[in-house]
């Protein structure tokens, strides 16, 4: 008996816009699919008939029903395998996951590792992918609502502390580790970076970039980790340039730590 060795197919992600401005992730490989974060069954459903993908598995980052309202119909679709946080009160999941675990996604063959983001959520967990092959591109982070283009999600349920922790651990990723989040925010966060930080050069750089890929409806998204750490202020809340602005409207007192810089900017930015 021979054994042939078969390359396996290039893995892609497509973008699947929901509701206002959600993004919905579909992992395939031309044969099988897997869905990140589904709040909405119809267009994944629709993408997977017109792509002639058959869905594999599920995978959710956290509770929000804008990230999840679609299993039920996906599930009555296909009976797959929902991976999610072990943490955060979500009935659907089967593969509860937590940092440090790794998963194979079925019929992919995709190895992801999980890491713990609480924050936006008490449970948030996100995806890596770290051994994609050599090149760019195959670098993948999916970080549901903890990290947005410039911006990061609300704390609904963590304290700034966690947050800034959750996010530390995002920045330390590979530079062009691709940024795959779940909302089209990044317009609205960079006018609020731009008040932060007007002197950023590469903030402006990225503003004139993303305004015209907005102008022609095409999202912002994946930016990357690279991007992130040089535009966006909630990663950069050590910066002295940021730390002087919050003083400068009253937001933030002298010497104080990253923390309260980061408590301040979040503060500030929901009602900018
Ligand atoms: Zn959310």
């Amino acid at each position: 008996m021979t054994h042939s060795h078969t390359p396996r197919a290039k893995l892609a992600v497509l973008t699947v816009p929901a509701f206002k401005d959600n993004y919905l992730w579909l992992i395939h490989d031309g044969v099988h699919a897997a869905v990140v974060d589904p709040g909405d069954g119809a267009p994944i459903l629709e993408a997977l008939r017109t792509n002639g993908l058959r869905l594999t598995a599920i995978l959710l980052t956290h509770h929000h029903a804008d990230h999840t309202g679609g299993v039920p119909d996906l599930l009555a679709h296909a009976r797959v395998p929902v991976f999610g946080p072990r943490h955060d009160g979500i009935a659907a999941v089967t593969e509860p996951l937590a940092e440090g675990d790794r998963i194979t996604v079925p019929g992919l063959g995709l190895e992801l590792s999980v890491l713990d983001v609480p924050g936006h959520t008490r449970g948030h967990i996100a995806y890596v992918r770290r051994d994609g092959e050599i090149g760019a591109g195959t670098h993948w982070l999916f970080c549901g609502d903890t990290l947005f283009g410039a911006g990061c999600g609300r704390l609904f349920e963590g304290t700034p502390a966690q947050m800034v922790d959750s996010l530390a651990k995002l920045a330390a990723l590979p530079d062009d580790t691709l940024v795959y989040c779940a909302h089209e925010y990044t317009l609205s966060n960079l006018r609020f970076a731009e008040a932060v930080e007007p002197a950023n050069q590469a903030l402006q750089l990225r503003l004139r970039a993303d305004s015209e890929q907005r102008g022609r409806k095409l999202p912002t998204i994946p930016s990357t980790i690279a991007i992130e750490k040089a535009t966006n202020p909630f990663l950069r809340a050590g910066e002295p340039g940021i730390q002087a602005s919050l003083a400068a409207v009253g937001k933030l007192a002298p010497g104080a730590d990253r923390v309260a810089a980061f408590a301040a900017l979040r503060e500030w930015k929901n009602v900018f």
